[in-house]
């Protein structure tokens, strides 16, 4: 239930919110619309470009980008946005999200839950953020944009609901994708969310890799540095386990498809203590990355009573 970047107090707290919100709009089915959502909080959605840096006006104040503030005309400022490379900002003084037109489409809805999120983190309320690739990216380990990945990802699986959901149902990427398809979600955050809320004291991890078989799927973001995801139970159990000793079960079983399932295998891990447990591996490659899960599943001393 807690991510491993967000402290657990800031995650009640950002849940807290979330949940709010969520019920102000009558405990939606999903998929989230965030039209409504962007409606009940007051909050405006503009598109910027080259040729329409209207809205950049408002930043007439000084913005930070980085660790360089930036005070200059609009048309500075948007070289300056090119430059370091955001595909969004949210602007707390008139509570505006700005998304780059150029961004592909079916980025926008994890990019605006992740803007809509700095709004309702309270903390947040005194930064103008620039977002770009490495911060929207919900694996990114910088705190305070873990917490508004975190927020975004709550609200976009509707709080509690989509834990509860997923627990009745099978850990497969036929259902994650299915799931994925229910919320409107991205497959990649769909695993993101069921690794740690599906079952958060079961030893489950999830990856996000390039493709051992054909690198340049994943390259950019993932090469040579795959990410790990872990449930509380497998960070607690198998503490030991680093991103590259996974990638090595992902290298051994890969089949040489480009799409679609890509991993069907069992293998082993041994954990904390030495001990060596089972577990099941699946991935799936969406043709951007490789998008693996794994589950103990048969831990090492398991009396069956029947
Ligand atoms: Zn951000």
């Amino acid at each position: 239930m807690t991510c491993e970047l967000v402290g657990p107090l800031e995650a009640a707290e950002i849940n807290a919110q979330v949940d709010r919100l969520l019920r102000d709009l009558g405990q939606p089915e999903p998929p989230l619309s965030l039209e409504l959502v962007r409606e009940l909080l007051r909050l405006d959605l503009k598109y910027y470009s080259a040729t329409n840096t209207s809205y950049l006006q408002d930043l007439t104040h000084k913005i930070r980008l980085g660790a360089k503030q930036v005070a200059a005309r609009p048309g500075l400022i948007f070289d300056a946005i090119k430059k370091a490379k955001l595909a969004a900002l949210y602007v707390p003084d008139t509570k505006r999200i700005l998304i780059d037109e150029d961004i592909p489409q079916p980025k926008h809805r994890w990019i605006e839950a992740h803007e809509i999120s700095h709004g309702l983190i309270e903390w947040h309320s005194d930064f103008l953020f620039g977002d770009n690739r490495v911060t929207l990216n919900p694996l990114c380990d910088a705190t305070i944009e873990a917490e508004a990945n975190y927020g975004g990802g709550r609200l976009l699986f509707l709080g509690e609901r989509f834990g509860e959901e997923a627990r009745s149902e099978e850990l497969s990427f036929k259902n994650i994708r299915q799931q994925a398809g229910r919320y409107g979600n991205s497959i990649q955050s769909t695993l993101w969310r069921v690794v740690e809320e599906r079952e958060p004291d079961g030893a489950v991890f999830g990856m996000v890799s390039d493709h051992p078989n054909h690198p340049e799927i994943g390259q950019i973001e993932y090469g040579g540095k795959p990410r790990l995801i872990r449930s509380r139970g497998f960070r607690e159990q198998f503490g030991n386990v680093t991103p590259d000793d996974v990638y090595a079960i992902l290298a051994k079983h890969a089949n040489w498809n480009k799409g679609g399932p890509i991993i069907e295998a069992d293998d082993s891990l041994v954990d904390v203590n030495g001990d060596t447990h089972e577990i099941r591996v699946e991935s799936f490659s969406n043709t951007h990355s490789l998008l693996t899960y794994g589950v103990c599943t048969r831990p090492k001393s398991v009396v069956v009573s029947t």
